[in-house]
């Protein structure tokens, strides 16, 4: 696959932008590889400036579901456009998705949009500290919350191939106040509870996505609800990748547990940025201006993206493509499994409606450790063979594959072909 145009744009982008990328896991690194430049987008393709077309399934990381350039979304936009880009003011708009908002997620009685992820995990911490008067907060290794200062501490995703834990610039004083718990270990959470009094609040994907998917075990998340009671402290779902994702409702309408707060991000807003943080009444109160908590933003509730929000989430409930989504899941990754035996291949797949991640190993991956212990060096094998074959999987081994509604038998007859001879390949190299 020839790929000059983007080689090219790569080496400039070098000159005048950090390693040439805007995020660092886009610049595939860690896959000894370098990225390819999209021209393009359309259902479950990308189109890059070579004229090669890649089947997706990073799906801007989680944030497109209805497939790319969705035509319906597309008209919603162009029609949000010529009313104007930004207001800096109220619109009727953020009422109606703030509504929707709290209409999928029950446990949200007040919610707030903001520009990201980032922003949404940043804000919700704050609050929390705010509203608890307490400092401390547990996240859990291997979980991704956005850069955020305080959440920058055993992160996963882009930074488990970093090659340092943590990021540099982070001040000790503040990391000495994240805690770090074991994912599907409650054991490591009670012994922080135990040990410290001060803690605000905790913070979980509640299903994994960045250490490549991981499920809560039975009690997992049941557990952190109870301890989190009997000790006043406040629950967080990230559910950036799982709002609207797992299911419409995310994970706490999957597995039934109620969180304090909840993050939302990706799909909510269609591929535009947009986020938003919500929960208690009780806790929601104590952000500016009604309470102490300070949290703003220009170009936060953003027509464009309020509106490609409103049409994605709109869709998503008139289709409820849940069950489908789940079931195309399970079909894929149970054909890609007897391909791998086929080829004695070791993989394995943990996977959940609309999600998946391969992992090259033998054992169940469950948590950190058993993520870590895959095979990178064949998942870069693995990356570099199926992008010649025109299928774009993610540029490291501990992220989410993602299907869109536009990914269907076509789109998976070709995956399963790249895949048995991706296998083979790798065969004679294990
Ligand atoms: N939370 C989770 C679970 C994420 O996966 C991410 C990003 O991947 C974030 C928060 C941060 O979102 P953003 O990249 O929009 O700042």
């Amino acid at each position: 696959m020839k790929r000059d145009k983007s080689n090219q744009l790569y080496e400039e982008a070098q000159c005048i932008v950090p390693c040439g990328v805007n995020s660092p896991v886009r610049a595939f690194r860690s896959v000894g590889a370098s990225p390819f430049y999209v021209q393009r987008a359309k259902g479950a393709y990308l189109f890059d400036v070579d004229g090669n077309k890649y089947l997706d399934y990073v799906a801007s990381w989680g944030a497109i579901i209805l497939g790319h350039a969705d035509d319906g979304l597309i008209e919603a936009v162009k029609d949000a456009l010529s009313d104007g880009t930004s207001f800096g003011a109220c619109h009727p708009y953020e009422v109606e998705l703030a509504r929707m908002l709290i209409d999928a997620f029950p446990s949200m009685e007040l919610v707030r949009l903001v520009n990201s992820g980032t922003e949404a995990t940043m804000s919700a911490v704050r609050l929390a500290r705010g509203a608890t008067g307490r400092q401390g907060i547990i996240k859990f290794r291997g979980c991704y919350h956005g850069h955020v200062d305080s959440l920058l501490v055993k992160a996963g995703s882009g930074l488990a191939t970093f090659g340092v834990p943590d990021s540099a610039g982070i001040p000790e004083e503040l990391a000495r106040l994240t805690y770090v718990g074991e994912f599907n270990h409650l054991d490591t959470v009670e012994r922080i509870v135990k040990e410290h009094p001060d803690i605000a609040c905790c913070i979980v994907e509640p299903v994994m996505g960045n250490m490549g998917v991981i499920l809560p075990q039975k009690g997992f998340l049941e557990g952190l609800r109870h301890i989190c009671d009997a000790h006043g402290i406040i629950l967080i779902f990230d559910e950036v990748i799982t709002g609207f994702r797992v299911a419409y409702g995310g994970a706490q309408a999957l597995y039934g547990v109620t969180p304090d707060m909840t993050c939302l991000g990706k799909i909510m807003g269609g591929g535009f940025p947009i986020a938003a943080f919500g929960g208690k009444r009780e806790i929601m109160e104590k952000i500016a201006p009604l309470g102490p908590v300070y949290q703003a933003g220009t170009l936060a509730g953003n027509p464009i993206a309020v509106r490609a929000g409103i049409y994605t989430l709109r869709t998503l409930k008139e289709k409820n493509p849940y069950p489908l989504l789940s079931r195309k899941v399970e079909q894929l990754t149970g054909e890609i499994l007897d391909r791998a035996r086929a080829f004695a291949i070791p993989y394995r797949i943990n996977a959940i409606t609309g999600m998946f991640t391969g992992f090259f190993c033998t054992a169940d991956v469950t948590d950190y450790d058993s993520a870590v212990s895959s095979d990178r060096n064949l998942y870069t094998l693995f990356f570099q063979a199926m992008l010649d074959e025109g299928i774009f999987f993610a540029p490291s081994p501990f992220e989410a594959s993602f299907l869109t509604l536009s990914h269907d038998e076509m789109e998976f007859e070709t995956t399963l072909g790249a895949y048995e001879r991706t296998f083979r390949s790798m065969k004679d190299r294990l």
